[in-house]
């Protein structure tokens, strides 16, 4: 286990939302709020059972979640803590995504300008290589999309190292994949990267459109088929899996039968291992190596293998990668 939790991680499938476990939140409600105030003790009270989800009760969460971030100093605060949880749970790099808001106090260009700024300064206090996936919500307008899309292109400039690509999520019951795509092809003509949720819940004729439109990588896959698999394994898409999550959101019904297993022997597509939602569903990156390893007896090769595909896959130049790839040999190297 302490080989497990000191090895050099990447993190490639991360809500910021979804990210802060109960202490955290208690923390961040004790700095908003004052750890003796009314609002606090309401806080507290919310957060028993906080990881006790099914896939609707997640979404629920995140409306939770969503008020304590919907001004700057709890979406600065947040960003912050949740970089410095996974930086001690010793993720080199995190590849870390959110939904840019309009709220009271924010508009969307200053939800995406306080994470960035959040994410400077994270990355300074924590020793860990971060960069941002803005998300669409696909139970949201196109024109919400479109105003996400179109406030980008003020930030590469000046934060060109973290903003990283685009994340298609929000909940798989609701939207049609099929209307976002213009709005993601723009994105994809600004080159950048595109991580879509896919085969989340059994869509089949969604899927087929997901992978003919194209991605660079996939989140979760579960419902993948064979055939589908396939594809975006000769397109070399890498399968984010997220097995807890899955697991206590039902979508895969337990840890022994997670389709992480097939992909990772037959070779058919690249895997790798991520959270999802630490805090929601009470993780951590660590542990889900060790599930990976209680389950599927995974090896410590099978481990620095899946460490160095989230690498060849993590959207960041080769110089980077080159660097992590060197982290994680080093630890191997030493360790083994
Ligand atoms: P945020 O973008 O607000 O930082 O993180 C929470 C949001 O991420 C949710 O409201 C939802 O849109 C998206 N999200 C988080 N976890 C999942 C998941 O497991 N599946 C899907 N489809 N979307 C998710």
């Amino acid at each position: 286990n302490i080989f497990v939790h000191e090895m050099p991680k990447v993190e490639l499938h991360a809500h910021l939302n979804g990210s802060l476990s109960v202490n955290t939140i208690q923390e961040l409600g004790a700095k908003l709020y004052g750890s003796k105030s009314e609002e606090f003790t309401h806080l507290s009270e919310q957060l028993t059972n906080f990881d006790n989800v099914d896939l609707g009760g997640c979404f629920e969460k995140f409306d939770f979640m969503h008020k304590l971030t919907s001004t700057r100093r709890g979406l600065h605060l947040a960003t912050i803590l949740a970089i410095r949880d996974f930086a001690k749970d010793n993720v080199a790099y995190l590849e870390l995504r959110t939904t840019p808001k309009n709220t009271e106090e924010m508009s969307k260009k200053d939800y995406l300008e306080c994470v960035l700024e959040g994410i400077v300064r994270g990355k300074e206090l924590h020793n860990i290589l971060v960069t941002l996936l803005i998300s669409i919500d696909r139970s949201q307008s196109v024109a919400e999309a479109e105003e996400t899309i179109n406030i980008i292109p003020k930030f590469r400039s000046r934060y060109n190292n973290i903003i990283a690509g685009i994340d298609f999520s929000g909940n798989p019951n609701k939207g049609n994949f099929s209307d976002f795509k213009p709005v993601l092809e723009k994105a994809r003509e600004d080159n950048l990267k595109l991580s879509v949720h896919c085969a989340e819940i059994h869509n089949p004729s969604e899927v087929d459109e997901m992978i003919e439109f194209g991605m660079d990588r996939c989140g979760h896959g579960t419902f993948l088929t064979d055939q589908q698999l396939h594809k975006l394994g000769k397109q070399k898409v890498a399968i984010e899996c997220c097995l807890t999550s899955n697991v206590k959101c039902s979508t895969v019904a337990k840890y022994s039968e997670h389709h992480f297993r097939n992909i990772f022997t037959s070779e058919s597509a690249p895997v790798v291992l991520c959270t999802d939602d630490c805090g929601i569903f009470n993780t951590t990156l660590s542990n889900e190596f060790l599930m990976a390893k209680k389950y599927f007896a995974l090896s410590k090769p099978d481990m620095m293998k899946l460490s160095l595909t989230a690498v060849d896959h993590a959207f960041v130049s080769e110089n980077v990668k080159r660097d992590l790839r060197r982290i994680i040999e080093r630890y191997f190297d030493s360790e083994c």
